[in-house]
């Protein structure tokens, strides 16, 4: 990102400064004060394609579309053309599913024009995030294919991306599903693997720039590689590229797929560097069971702050209705969590001896018992370098396989 570089910024600094100048002495009259645009980023995805546009102050947009050739025009007020702007169109991939080109031009004095030509017919959702973590003021542009019924019969995801921007996740919840077919017997265990943060959201970094969701996403696929060898049973992923997905997303494409375990998957860090170890979190309803779990479980939880749009409230918990269907399903996470953490026990140090509990927003499935997996604290020096392996992934992999396998076990008995 050039946004970053001391150079640029300096540069930017100058741009602007000489711009006032020049208005001043035209006798435009007292110029509005100019914001600039200080990162851009392209997230192409198979579901969506997302550009952020990052800024000190908050960005005044306007929007329409046009049509032969579809395009979507974004103006942008008190702005004026800079490096980081005129670098958009080299950070289009030609791979890209719904974003041929992108035009950037200074359209009047104040104002620059954007002009996105399309590959397919696009609804866009614009929205403008305020500051979180190391973000700035960002204006998030997610173009999603207008026409995409195909696409939704094999994977949800895209029908329940639409339906949280429309705000319908919150509402229209299903009631908690009570499987009358015994997993296994008469159908296969559904699994869903959910590895954590992805697009936008990095999660955590290491010192030597490990990226916690590139870990976990190859950790991920390495599991659904065992799990589909496996008669029986049936492995489905929350994400299987780079890609921004709400929590409450992920966790209503488990309960769309009617899974019967969900696995979220992370290599956080930790305050502080000296912390290393395998944990496993089941949700709790009350309060954390230890700092490190409410730390996690916070930071966790921010990061849809840091990807999309925050939505508050919260479905599930404040139903009495589901507090039944709730309790026995974290006591099932706590038992599938044992048997995993056992497992991992044998392959690598643990961060604690027993199944940490918090609030963690992605276990919240009222009727599928849900666990996050820390597989290691990428804050560590020594865990990060592990983390890399291809032998410390396949480990951990086997690891959750094998208590996925006992835990199935004694469901059948
Ligand atoms: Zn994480």
């Amino acid at each position: 990102m050039s946004g970053s570089n001391p150079d640029h910024f300096r540069r930017r600094l100058l741009q602007g400064a000489a711009a006032t100048w020049l208005l001043s002495v035209s006798g435009v009259g007292v110029a509005a004060p100019l914001t600039s645009v200080i990162g851009v980023r392209v997230w192409p995805s198979s579901a969506y394609t997302r550009m952020t546009l990052e800024s000190k102050t908050p960005l005044n947009y306007y929007q329409f579309a046009l049509a032969n050739p579809d395009r979507i025009v974004i103006d942008i007020k008190d702005m004026h053309l800079n490096s980081v702007l005129k670098s958009i169109p080299r950070q289009i991939h030609s791979s890209d599913p719904y974003l041929k080109q992108v035009r950037v031009a200074q359209f009047d004095t104040n104002t620059v024009r954007l002009v996105l030509e399309l590959k397919q017919k696009i609804t866009p959702n614009l929205f403008i995030l305020p500051p979180v973590a190391e973000f700035k003021n960002r204006l998030v542009i997610d173009l999603y294919p207008s026409n995409s019924n195909a696409a939704e019969a094999g994977d949800p995801l895209l029908a329940l991306l639409k339906e949280y921007n429309q705000g319908a996740l919150e509402k229209d919840q299903p009631a908690p599903v009570v499987q009358t077919k015994k997993a296994g017997s008469n159908r296969p265990l559904v699994i869903m693997l959910d590895p954590g943060h992805g697009g936008e959201d990095p999660g955590a970094i290491g010192k030597n720039g490990t990226k916690e969701k590139d870990i976990v996403l190859q950790i991920a696929r390495r599991l659904r590689t065992l799990i589909q060898k496996q008669s029986g049973m049936k492995v489905y992923m929350t994400r299987n590229e780079d890609v921004f997905i709400p929590l409450k997303v992920r966790v209503a494409k488990a309960r769309k797929q009617q899974a019967d375990l969900f696995i979220s998957i992370h290599a956080d860090a930790f305050s502080d560097r000296s912390a290393r170890g395998s944990s496993i979190f089941a949700l709790s309803t009350k309060g954390a069971t230890s700092s490190a779990a409410q730390y996690l479980a916070n930071s966790q939880n921010e990061a849809d702050q840091i990807g999309g749009v925050s939505k508050s409230g919260d479905v599930y918990l404040d139903h009495t209705i589901f507090d039944l269907v709730q309790t026995a399903t974290i006591g099932s996470s706590l038992k599938f969590g044992k048997e995993v953490l056992g497992r991992m026990g044998r392959v690598t140090k643990l961060h604690r001896n027993k199944v940490d509990q918090a609030g963690f927003a992605v276990l919240k499935a009222p009727d599928i018992p849900s666990i996050l997996i820390e597989t290691a604290f990428i804050s560590n020096l020594e865990e990060e370098r592990k983390l890399k392996t291809a032998k410390f992934q396949q480990q951990i992999a086997d690891s959750v396989f094998a208590g996925i396998k006992t835990y199935f076990a004694t469901l059948k008995r």
